[in-house]
């Protein structure tokens, strides 16, 4: 069998963590079969779908790395097709004209709910033999009696009792489809073999197997994937620290770092954690999905990214950084500085963003070095100006200025006056990036060089 997966969402809103994931499994199961991913757009809600959000959705499709084959498929351009679907349903006597209007319905459910049975359509139009009409709705005949169970790929076999099922509207008053009935055209001329969505859509999936079966068309395999929650267990939101797909791009995630994060978020391989996408695809079969709903976590998202970040080649980080230190508002800076001190920064940032930010005292002209009060006034105190002082001086009578030349300078200093290196390191520290944190001090001043150091150590003792 061919395999075939496809995305749906619907265009209103931005691409969430919790699409994103059931994208993600679609995709991966796609790949690791050597099958077709397709997508389609479920747009048929008009109030609410824009092309704002469609075009928000393919961005971070592409962002995240999930292709899709051919062209994206709208449901809104597809209203007739879903009319000759109906037709051969009305042809084959699987569906059937009605008129009863919401109110009659309604008052049949109500009949039913006092009579203490599952409130439902009563099939009064079944054996009318209406004719065809613009403002009627037509009505799948569902069976009598009987099961509809399917073995999803992720919760096991489920099984529904037809009495649960009314005989639904597949095409209303006016001949617009209804979802259901879009859905399993589309999912038909797709040639769908692998349905993987939320499991908010677990209660259609009866409805939509009685469709196929009405049709003659063999389903697809389900697979129901469990919503993601929050760390309190509740439905994932804002205030979990959750966010839309572009909103994680702009904080400065790497792709791949989401993608391993939303995929073990439900899935597992042993006990590895940090997968590249060549490994995800190579492991994710469809099997090990766990089918009780994942919590959200933040801070194992960050965790996770800063792994990658780690493993990325430093070249390709620079360029995945560049808008990042663009926005510091720096109004230039040097790139060849930026692009050397990035190994000494990658292990100690958890994003890009953070990256650019831990680097902006680094790359800013010693005249825009932004002091941390609290640290001048705890390590550039007069004593500690007068280290700052001598080891400018120290640093001047270099004749060789690099990383060694520049750490035997400070070690001198510091035997020569037979003094900690504690009481120096901060002053010095402070001095050359404002602030206590950063890298290895050596490091930054041989990058920095003896002009630039110069021009931060005569700044600081000057404060
Ligand atoms: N458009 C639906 C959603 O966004 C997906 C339906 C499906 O995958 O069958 O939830």
């Amino acid at each position: 069998m061919s395999i075939v997966t496809r995305f749906a969402p619907s265009p209103t809103g931005h691409l969430h963590i919790g699409g994103a994931r059931t994208a993600i499994f679609s995709w991966l199961f796609a790949r690791h079969y050597k099958g077709q991913f397709v997508l389609r757009i479920e747009d048929t809600d008009t109030e609410r779908s824009t092309q704002e959000y469609t075009d928000s959705i393919l961005a971070s499709m592409g962002w995240l790395g999930l292709e899709w084959q051919g062209e994206p498929v709208r449901q809104s351009e597809r209203f007739a097709l879903y009319q000759q679907y109906v037709q051969k349903l009305l042809d084959s006597g699987h569906a059937y004209w009605c008129d009863c209007s919401p109110e009659e319905v309604e008052r049949m459910r109500e009949e039913a709910r006092a009579k203490g049975e599952k409130p439902k359509y009563n099939g009064k139009c079944r054996t009318r033999g209406l004719a065809p009409a613009g403002n009627r709705a037509v009505r799948l005949r569902v069976p009598d009696s009987g099961v509809v169970a399917f073995d999803d790929m992720i919760k096991g076999r489920i099984e529904f009792s037809v009495d649960e099922l009314d005989d639904m509207v597949l095409q209303r008053g006016g001949g617009a489809a209804t979802y259901n009935m879009a859905v399993v055209v589309d999912d038909v001329e797709m040639k769908i073999s692998h349905v993987i969505r939320g499991d908010d859509h677990v209660n259609n999936t009866p409805k939509q197997i009685l469709i196929y079966q009405a049709l003659g068309v063999t389903p697809p395999a389900f697979g129901h994937v469990p919503m993601i929650l929050g760390p309190d267990k509740q439905k994932l939101s804002k205030r979990h620290g959750a966010k839309a797909v572009i909103d994680y791009q702009s904080d400065g995630l790497l792709p791949e770092a989401l993608v391993n994060y939303l995929v073990r978020l439900g899935w597992s391989h042993g006990d590895q954690e940090i997968f590249s996408m060549d490994e995800l695809v190579q492991f994710f079969d469809g099997k090990n999905l766990n089918s009780s709903p994942a919590s959200f976590d933040p801070e194992k998202l960050l965790w996770v990214n800063a792994q990658h970040l780690r493993a990325k080649d430093p070249a390709q980080i620079f360029s995945l950084l560049l808008p990042y230190l663009e926005k510091l508002g720096l109004g230039g800076f040097d790139h060849e500085l930026a692009q050397k001190a990035i190994h000494l920064y990658q292990p100690r940032a958890e994003s890009l963003d953070q990256m650019a930010a831990q680097m902006l005292p680094l790359l800013c002209p010693a005249s825009q070095l932004v002091y941390d009060q609290s640290a001048v006034e705890k390590s550039l105190s007069a004593e500690g100006k007068a280290h700052v002082r001598a080891l400018a001086e120290a640093f001047e009578g270099l004749s060789v200025f690099d990383r060694d030349s520049v750490q035997q300078a400070i070690h001198g200093y510091v035997e020569k006056n037979n003094i900690k290196f504690k009481a120096v390191g901060p002053a010095l520290r402070v001095a050359i990036l404002g602030s206590t944190g950063g890298p290895d001090l050596s490091d930054i001043i041989f990058l920095l060089g003896p002009t630039s150091t110069k021009a931060r150590l005569e700044r600081a003792v000057s404060l």
